[in-house]
């Protein structure tokens, strides 16, 4: 077993001596038998919260009220969940209450799909109730029971579906698929915050072509922002040279695919809760792969741009199947004269000195001035910045 586990062994262990169950649970477990990295390990136990508080001095409520405390030990930190079940599924979002059980198989029906309801011991054997371990070979996403039942108690499941699919690159088992095609109206019932995070993690994943179709056959697509009515041009991303990594370039790929005007790139963005800094950085990515379908961009659009756009940009072009010539484009990039505003030999202060009256003129001598550098007409010292402002005047 790998570190991860082992070190969380005298967790286990301490909650086994004082009476109560306690197992590896969830992801942690179908990444270890997939040999994926695993980033955490999340514990299950027939503790109470207030117990599992009493036998682990340095904890952290976490989620309290839904049974989850974080415990620290050894330098590590780990996610201990009461077993419990959740009821009351009335808005098709999160349970109305969780009820703490005393059992391990109470607790793993009520997950998602059967890879995601494998339990582990400290002895690393496997707690399988569900043939999780039969469809991690048949590399298939299946639902626990009922699929209907399952998507009404709470639609988000629907978007995990596909977004463990792109993930893992499995398929989604018939009748699973079947529920979601019938279900997906559901999916507005979440919110976006929620729906985002899986479609991002859906667009970033490893195989989200393959995934993507079937986000668009199930028509879940047709219940996220501004996707309605638009699955012709969606019908593209399937065939997209390659699957996007960066969330950055996701985002452009599908702006430019729904053929989004520059001015609602920002409407767009805040429909799906977007942060301002990814917005911004979307539409740097955006304006600039525009330049580089048109023309070659100038010297002074890729400074204003930075490396960080530039690169992404290449990055979009890449997944879109564009041709560009990217080495040619880090080259210039890399030759400029400066890279920042920072980096010119004269500011503000400079110009006054130099007798310019602060006020909107100074502004546009800066702004020549860091055009003709970045152009290569005037050297950027500032002796050479002088002559050229004796020049103008
Ligand atoms: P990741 O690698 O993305 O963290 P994960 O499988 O750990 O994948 P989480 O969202 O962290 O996914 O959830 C942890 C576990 O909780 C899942 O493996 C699953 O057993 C259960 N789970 C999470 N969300 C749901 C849900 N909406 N419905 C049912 N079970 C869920
Ligand atoms: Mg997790």
């Amino acid at each position: 077993l790998p570190p991860i586990f082992t070190a969380a062994f005298p967790v286990l262990d301490k909650l086994n001596e004082a009476g109560y169950e306690a197992y590896f649970v969830g992801g942690s477990i179908r990444d270890l038998l997939l040999k994926r990295p695993i980033h955490d390990i999340d514990i299950a136990t027939s503790a109470y919260p207030a117990e599992v508080k009493n036998l682990f001095p340095k904890s952290i409520d976490t989620g309290i009220k839904h049974g989850t405390v974080t415990v620290l030990n050894d330098g590590a930190s780990y996610e201990i969940t009461t077993f419990r079940t959740e009821s009351g599924y009335q808005d098709f979002r999160r349970p109305d209450h969780v009820t703490f059980v005393q059992n391990l198989a109470e607790d793993l029906k009520r997950r998602d799909f059967t890879i995601n309801a494998l339990a582990m011991n400290t002895k690393g054997e496997i707690i399988d109730l569900f043939n999780g371990l039969s469809d991690l070979k048949k590399r298939l996403i299946k639902a626990v029971g009922d699929p209907a039942t399952r998507f009404h108690e709470d639609a988000l499941r629907m978007m995990r579906a596909v977004r463990f699919m792109s993930q893992l690159d499995f398929k989604l088992e018939s009748k699973t698929k079947k529920a979601v095609s019938e279900f997906h109206d559901l999916l507005p019932k979440i919110s976006v915050e929620r729906i985002r995070d899986e479609f991002v993690k859906m667009g970033t994943g490893a195989n989200s072509r393959a995934a993507f179709q079937v986000f668009l056959d199930t028509e879940l697509s047709e219940g996220v922002p501004d996707f309605a009515g638009k699955k012709d041009l969606l019908a593209i991303y399937p065939q997209l040279k390659f699957n996007p990594s960066m969330e950055t370039s996701l985002w452009a790929v599908i702006i430019i695919l729904l053929k989004i005007p520059n001015n609602e790139i920002g409407h767009f963005m805040r429909d799906w809760k977007n942060s301002n800094a990814m917005t911004e950085k979307v539409k740097k990515i955006v304006a600039l792969f525009d330049l580089l379908s048109e023309k070659s961009p100038s010297d002074f659009e890729l400074f204003t741009a930075g490396k960080d756009i530039l690169l992404n940009t290449i990055d979009v072009a890449h997944i879109l199947g564009q041709p560009v010539n990217s080495e040619a484009l880090v080259d210039r990039y890399t030759a400029l004269p400066i890279k920042a505003d920072a980096e010119l030999a004269v500011d503000g202060q400079f110009l006054i000195a130099n007798g310019i009256k602060p006020g909107p003129k100074l502004g546009q001598i800066l702004l020549l001035i860091k055009q003709k550098v970045i152009a290569g007409e005037v050297e950027n010292t500032q002796e050479a910045i002088q002559d050229y402002l004796n020049q103008i005047e």
